[in-house]
This record gives C-alpha cells, sequence and structure tokens, in this order.
C-alpha cells in the first residue's frame, strides 16, 4: 500500500509510500531525511565558522533536539517560557528565548526557577520592565528590526536600550534578528538575508563604538540562514529547516526531496465531481494561509491537488485531471506551515528505512 498512490501519478521520493497500518490523521517523521537536514544545517554553519542554534518551536520535541546537539548545535532557541521549561527539564542546559518576554510577577518567578538550573537568556525590545529583569539576574539580546517590522528596535536605536539595559543592571550578551520578511516570496529571500546581516553589523558597530560589549550577533530564518551566515553574524536559529515544509518548497529553498515530515491522512470521501475529502482538516492541518500558496497542503504524487478547503475533521482536495485517489486510499500532504502542524499533534510517527520505528512524544505541545 502506498501513502500516495504514486504510481498512478508524477514519481514521488520512496519516504511517501509507506506506512499503511497507521491510524490518521498522523504527523509522520522521515528519520533518514531528517537526519539529513539536521546534518547539512551543522554543516553548513560549521562551515561558515558561525554557531548554530536551531529554534525548538519546529518540532517541539527533545528526541529532534538531541539529534541537533549531537550534530554540532550550541544550545536551543525557544518562543515561549513553556517551552524552556519544558527543554531544561529534558536536560538541555543552554537556551535562548527568542521574544520580548514581558516579565509578569509569574513570568519573573518562572524565569528564576529556570535561571538556576540552566543558562538562560531572553529577548528585550523596549526599555518597560528591565529592572524586574534585572532583579532575575538573566542576560539579554536586544533584538534588532531588520524589515519584518514585526519586534524589535531599528539598528540606530541600539545604543540607547543598551545604556537603559546597563542602568538597571541587566547584562547585554548582544543582539538578534530574524528576517519574517524572507517569506514574501522566492525574490525576497536574498534581500531579507543582506537585511539581517546590514542590521547586526550597525548595532555592533554602534554598541561596540559606546563601549557595549558584544559577544552574541545572531540572525537567521530557515530561507536566509545559510546567506546570512556571514559578517559580524556569529550565531543562526532557523528553525523550520529539521522538517521543511510546503512554504519552503514555494520559496526555493528546498525540494520536495528534502521534506521530512507530511500528515498522512486517508480518503474518507469522494461524492462530488472534481474534488475529495481527507480526515485531516483545520485540527490536524492548521489554518496557515501565507499569500504566496493556494490552499492549505499540496499531495505529493498527486500532480497537482491542493487541498483547498478546511473544516476542523475534513479537508477538501482538489482532485487531479488525471484521477485522484480511492476512498479509503492514504495519501501524504505536505502542509503550509509544518510549526503550526506539530503543535496539534500529540506524538510523531517515525519512519526509518520505510518502515514504522515507533513515535515520539510532541514534548513541547501547547507550550
Ligand atoms: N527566530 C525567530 C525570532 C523566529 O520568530 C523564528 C521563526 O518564526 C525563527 C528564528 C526560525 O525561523 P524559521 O521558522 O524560518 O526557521
Amino acid at each position: 500500500v502506498r501513502l500516495t498512490g504514486g504510481d498512478r501519478n508524477t514519481p514521488v521520493p520512496a519516504r511517501f509510500e509507506v506506512v499503511p497500518q497507521i491510524d490518521t490523521p498522523a504527523l509522520v517523521v522521515d528519520l533518514d531525511q531528517l537526519q539529513r537536514n539536521i546534518d547539512s544545517m551543522a554543516d553548513a554553519t560549521r562551515a561558515a565558522g558561525i554557531a548554530l542554534r536551531p529554534h525548538a518551536k519546529t518540532h517541539k520535541s527533545s528526541d529532534i533536539a538531541r539529534l541537533q546537539l549531537a550534530a554540532g548545535a550550541v544550545g536551543l532557541t525557544v518562543a515561549t517560557l513553556g517551552e524552556a521549561e519544558i527543554f531544561a527539564k529534558a536536560g538541555f542546559d543552554d537556551l535562548f528565548v527568542a521574544y520580548p518576554v514581558w516579565p509578569s510577577r509569574s513570568a519573573v518567578a518562572r524565569l528564576h526557577a529556570l535561571s538556576e538550573r540552566v543558562r538562560i537568556r531572553v529577548g528585550v525590545d523596549s526599555d518597560a520592565g528591565l529592572s524586574k529583569l534585572a532583579d532575575v539576574g538573566v542576560a539579554v539580546l536586544i533584538e534588532l528590526d531588520c524589515g519584518q517590522h514585526r519586534s524589535g528596535i531599528p539598528p540606530h536605536d541600539v545604543v540607547r536600550l543598551g545604556r537603559a539595559c546597563e542602568r538597571a543592571g541587566l547584562e547585554v550578551s548582544g543582539v538578534f534578528t530574524h528576517a519574517g520578511h524572507s517569506y514574501a516570496g522566492p525574490e525576497a529571500v536574498a534581500r531579507a538575508a543582506r537585511d539581517e546581516v546590514e542590521a547586526v553589523a550597525a548595532a555592533v558597530c554602534a554598541l561596540e563604538r559606546a563601549g557595549l560589549e558584544v559577544t552574541v550577533a545572531s540572525a537567521g530564518s530557515t530561507p536566509t540562514a545559510l546567506l546570512s551566515a556571514t559578517g559580524p553574524v556569529n550565531e543562526s536559529r532557523p528553525g523550520t529547516y529539521v522538517f521543511n515544509d510546503r512554504q519552503q518548497l514555494a520559496l526555493g529553498v528546498c525540494e520536495l526531496d528534502r521534506v521530512a515530515a507530511y500528515v498522512a491522512a486517508t480518503v474518507v470521501s469522494n461524492n462530488v465531481d472534481g474534488r475529495f475529502v481527507i480526515d485531516a482538516g483545520s485540527k490536524a492541518l492548521a489554518g496557515d494561509h501565507p499569500p504566496l500558496l493556494e490552499g492549505f497542503g499540496s499531495l505529493p504524487g498527486w500532480d497537482d491537488a491542493v487541498v483547498t478547503a478546511l473544516s476542523e475533521h475534513h479537508g477538501t482536495v482538489r482532485e487531479p485531471a488525471s484521477g485522484g485517489p480511492r476512498v479509503g486510499d492514504t495519501v501524504a500532504v505536505v502542509p503550509n506551515h509544518i510549526c503550526t502542524v506539530v503543535n496539534l499533534f500529540d506524538r510523531f510517527v517515525v519512519v526509518g528505512g520505510g518502515e514504522l520505528a515507533g513515535t515520539w512524544p510532541v514534548t513541547a505541545r501547547g507550550r
């Protein structure tokens, strides 16, 4: 039994053709491809002479984080205190929360507890709350806005915030930025990578001229990671690269043979001409719908089959002109954005060498 029915349509990589015996919908990870993705990013950052601190919000998995550290990652990036707590408990002792953490009373207590067991640093992008962070004794990285215009400050403002940290008694380890605007389209990627390097270079230069020491100059998204590993950038934080997804395919960041995770689904209904229904809806595929993409996922091996609509438990798929799978067939769906999909599942179904190899918990799910 083949997941894709690839024999009836375009050829698909062998790993999409396995595991008929799993309950669907399921989040499947291909161990061999996962390891290749982990190794190639580790090799590339090592060759560029910079540290790799992968973003663990993509996989939320201590099993996968262990593989990343074994391949040479210096520590983990996380998005939330909840993720930091889970990874600290699992034994990861060098964590960076790449987020402007608001030091509420509860956050201060949690940070305090974390800082007693692991090395933990957090992002800041305003002078509000600095003294509360100083009380905890964590070091910070100042977030720079390099063009996404989400969080972060413009590089020309970095000395002002650096001095405010100094006055509050807060140790500044350096700066970080994220080129989220690289996701606008294939033509945006190289420009966004240059924006990252330029923002980091301007900030490092200004801080050093002002006599403020910079040890960490951190950049990186999956689309830009290899391009921005240069200049004063000395750390990269890609996350999605471990699995890749339909967005990375559309951006030209990878080919289908680099996709290491997908949602396995069963065709459950086929009563309307030109479409069929799978048992993966918004509670399995998530609802991310970047402007770059049509629909919510694609089915490798089934020509232009695209998930065009989602209910909670139904995914409506446009049937290829050359014919689609039959009711009862299992298909693989490459989702638009794998990070939000992972957070919908309790576990990964792990496939290795074309065989079912077991399951891994999504350790920090919901955190
Ligand atoms: N750093 C920060 C601050 C992020 O927000 C993200 C992703 O959202 C990343 C790193 C990782 O980027 P990517 O998902 O493109 O690998």
